[in-house]
């Protein structure tokens, strides 16, 4: 059920305001003055916030501006009620960010309208906000096995990369591709490779640390951004994968199968060039390469 936050430190008026929303489908919380206000705001995020302009601890301005700079609250819709219709006064109160300023009296059946409309327009952003959420999500993954896909690299993991150069932290590519991989779908089928890539980016899960982004960067070719880590970590976690895949028994249809990976890495400050990301995403697929050359089911990091 949506929430309404009301302000105000007046007794009767509390009263009078939860009187006008009683019968309205809406949970009320109430707090007398700033700090309170807060207090109620941290157990629960409401709909509306109805905040009288006079408190006895704070002005209203200064409550909605503390409000606003909390990142959990930007989106909380904020009532001014203030029994001043001074101009300037009202129009301040909007620029600082306030829905409404509604001045006193209020006619109750008028306040109930206005609290359904603002609590419509909450609930109908909060959920254009969760689709754009959904959408921005699938088209940053890749559907198959849930890893970030080359988008994603290209519109916001890229400039991490640049940023932890930039700042001096040290961070690592780990770019894999697994081995004979067409022999896989050969002899097994497509879907058992499609099983394949899906586990084997769950190993890579498993291994890697959350701030890590896992990218699918082609078919069976996938880039690991090892963020504050260096050559030599990095190396490690490498070697761990390669390990790890080698030893694991993938299951398919009817049975399992073995395969291995070979992967180049290039770290930010050993690799002097990789202070650009472009730079550095080639250097681990030229180590790759090297990998591969030198006969597969191994990590080249130098
Ligand atoms: P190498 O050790 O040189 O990497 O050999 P490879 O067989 O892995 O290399 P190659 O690039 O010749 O073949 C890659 C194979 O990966 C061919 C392709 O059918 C398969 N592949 C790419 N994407 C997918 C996918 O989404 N699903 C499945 N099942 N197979 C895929
Ligand atoms: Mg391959
Ligand atoms: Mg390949």
């Amino acid at each position: 059920m949506p929430s309404v936050l009301i302000v105000d430190d007046d007794p009767d008026q509390l009263v009078s305001l939860k009187g006008a929303l009683r019968g309205e489908n809406l949970e009320i919380d109430t707090a007398t003055s700033g700090q309170e206000t807060f207090e109620v705001l941290s157990k629960r995020i409401p709909d509306l916030v109805l905040l009288n302009l006079a408190l006895p601890d704070e002005h209203g301005f200064d409550v909605l501006r503390s409000i606003r700079v909390e990142p959990h609250y930007d989106a909380i819709p904020v009532v001014f009620i203030s029994a001043t219709d001074d101009i300037d006064t009202r129009v301040k109160g909007l620029d600082l960010g306030a829905v409404e300023f509604l001045v006193k009296p209020l006619h109750p059946t008028e306040l109930a309208a206005r609290v359904r409309a603002l609590v419509r327009q909450k609930l109908k952003l909060d959920q254009l906000f969760e689709e754009y959420k959904r959408l921005s999500e699938l088209s940053l993954t890749d559907p198959l096995t849930g890893a970030y896909n080359r988008r994603a690299l290209d519109t916001f993991l890229k400039a991490r990369l640049a940023e932890s150069s930039r700042h001096d932290i040290p961070v690592s590519c780990l770019m894999f591709d697994i081995d004979h991989f067409k022999n896989v779908n050969d002899s097994h089928g497509h879907d058992a490779g499609d099983r394949v890539l899906k586990e084997v980016t769950h190993l890579v899960r498993v291994l890697c640390r959350q701030e890590d982004a896992v990218i699918r960067y082609g078919g069976e070719e996938f880039l690991i951004m090892l963020l504050h880590t260096s050559r030599e970590g990095a190396a490690i976690f490498g070697e761990r994968l390669r390990e790890n895949v080698e030893s694991h028994d993938f299951r398919v249809d009817g049975g399992t199968v073995k395969i291995t990976i070979s992967a180049g890495i290039s770290s930010h400050p050993e690799d002097l060039d990789a202070a650009d990301p472009e730079q550095m995403i080639k250097r681990a697929d030229n180590r790759l390469y090297q990998a591969k050359h030198d006969g597969r089911n191994k990590v080249v990091y130098a």
